[in-house]
């Protein structure tokens, strides 16, 4: 299911990412500290009434020392894009500048939906200073105050009503829909081309949108997959598409839709630290993942040179542990047909669903093996689990104080849910919950 996307464009300095994190709120937090993670967000889901949809701030993407007229047009061309619906916003206190005419007339010219935010009315007497920005030609506006979180409600059931009625659907159930990640010139394009042009693969229709990635269905031993090619897009040569913060932008996009994502590594080049920052963001997403070694053509590649990589990446990559690797050829197709069928696991493991009773036989056993811990005297007491959600595997585990239940203890029930149940390729979740 594709959820809408909003964007907020507008000069530096008129709130964009007061109101960015305004909207977001505290919903996003990075809880593990995966190394290389950029704590500035630029893309994050938010919510209002029974809508979730995803948020972008355009001006956390540096497009260089651009002059201020021509970074707005950057922008403005980001958020035509990439969203279904803009927030334009103005700072209230400076009215309509050169450069606000200059977003209006392009954002004007896109046809998208545009909401018109003016910010900074901290108080209701500056509203009657709101008028002049009818000119603009995007309708009401609508006053709002970053810093205070006022007004946000009214913008927002404007910007949800342009939403479609019914959420995005997307093809059935059984379709499983992955991406492909990794830096640039690791081998994306030229993997799934490769696979496109496989013997076994169906490639039914391909369908380009200007604005999205480029879905791709294709039929394997009738098992139905999409490929979302974000790499595809990049051949169109804007200016802003070489920068890092949008490729990160584009790759969060593809990663969102995934039910699996494959982080490919470049074999030649070796792990280098771009890699990581790509593979934290697809274990925060809560993704099926698999990993790719790509170019293996180009390694003496017998069993030792395998375990070895294996072994830097198991290093490197701690906080994956769970995903499976495959070694492979895009460009030679050497190892190729072993790819799908990983793919297929991982994405049954990421739906897989346990029976409540055969889970507690697991959990019980387990605790019957390594004791609960004793803290400050009191000992954890596990009274029985089970599973709440898929996609990822999450696990509620009923106790009698979650204080008690330490990380190390969790890793100890999640190794034990693995042993008996594989989840091979998926993060589970394991929470702790009170019960008397
Ligand atoms: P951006 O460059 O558009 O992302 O703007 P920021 O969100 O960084 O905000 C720029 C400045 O405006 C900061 O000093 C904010 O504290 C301030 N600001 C943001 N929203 C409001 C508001 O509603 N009222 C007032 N008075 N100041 C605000
Ligand atoms: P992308 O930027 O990730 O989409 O990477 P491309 O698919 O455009 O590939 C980048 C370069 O790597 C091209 O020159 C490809 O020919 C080369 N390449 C891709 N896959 C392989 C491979 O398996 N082996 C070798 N030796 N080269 C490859």
């Amino acid at each position: 299911m594709r959820k809408s996307v909003v964007a907020i464009v507008g000069r530096p300095n008129v709130g964009k990412s007061t109101i960015f994190n305004r909207l977001v709120g505290e919903r996003i937090s990075i809880v593990e500290d995966i190394p290389g993670v950029t704590r500035d967000r630029i893309y994050a889901q938010a919510e209002w009434l029974h809508h979730t949809f995803n948020l972008i701030d355009t001006g956390g993407i540096e497009i260089g020392d651009e002059p201020l007229l021509v970074k707005m047009r950057h922008q403005a061309e980001i958020a035509i894009d990439e969203a279904d619906v803009i927030i334009f916003l103005l700072n209230g206190k400076e009215g309509i500048t050169a450069a606000d005419e200059e977003v209006a007339k392009l954002l004007f010219k896109s046809n998208k939906p545009v909401v018109l935010g003016i910010n900074k009315i901290d108080n209701p007497e500056m509203r009657d200073t709101i008028y002049e920005y009818y000119s603009l030609g995007f309708g009401e506006p609508f006053p709002v105050s970053g810093s205070h979180g006022l007004g946000l409600g009214d913008m927002l059931d404007q910007i949800v009503s342009y939403f479609p009625q019914k959420e995005m659907e997307e093809d059935d159930e059984d379709t499983i829909h992955f991406s492909l990640i990794g830096r640039p010139n690791v081998g994306k394009s030229s993997l799934v081309n490769a696979l496109l042009n496989e013997e076994r693969v169906i490639v039914s229709d391909i369908e380009g949108t200007t604005r999205d990635a480029i879905d791709t269905n294709l039929t394997v031993d009738s098992q139905d997959f999409v490929i979302i090619d974000t790499a595809g897009m990049r051949k169109r040569g804007k200016v802003y598409e070489a920068t890092e913060k949008y490729s990160v932008l584009r790759a969060l996009k593809a990663i969102e839709r995934s039910d699996v994502v494959l982080v490919l590594i470049d074999a030649e080049t070796g792990i280098i630290e771009q890699d990581k920052k790509i593979a934290g963001y697809a274990h925060q997403a809560g993704r099926a993942i698999v990993i790719v070694v790509n170019k293996w053509d180009t390694v003496e590649s017998d069993e030792k040179a395998m375990k070895n990589f294996e072994e830097k990446i198991r290093a490197h990559f701690q906080y994956l542990d769970y995903a499976p690797i495959v070694f492979l050829s895009a460009k030679t197709k050497k190892r190729l047909h072993t790819l799908i069928p990983v793919i297929k696991l991982a994405s049954e493991s990421h739906a897989n669903r346990i029976q409540t009773n055969v889970l507690n036989d697991v959990i019980m056993d387990a605790i019957a093996m390594n004791p609960t811990p004793t803290i400050k005297g009191k000992r954890l007491k596990v009274l029985y689990a089970t599973q709440v959600a898929v996609k990822p595997p999450s696990f509620a585990v009923f106790v009698n104080d979650p204080e008690l239940m330490h990380f190390s203890y969790k890793r100890f029930l999640e190794n034990k849910i693995r042993d008996a149940f594989g989840f091979i390729g998926t993060p589970i979740k394991i929470f702790a919950r009170r019960r008397q």
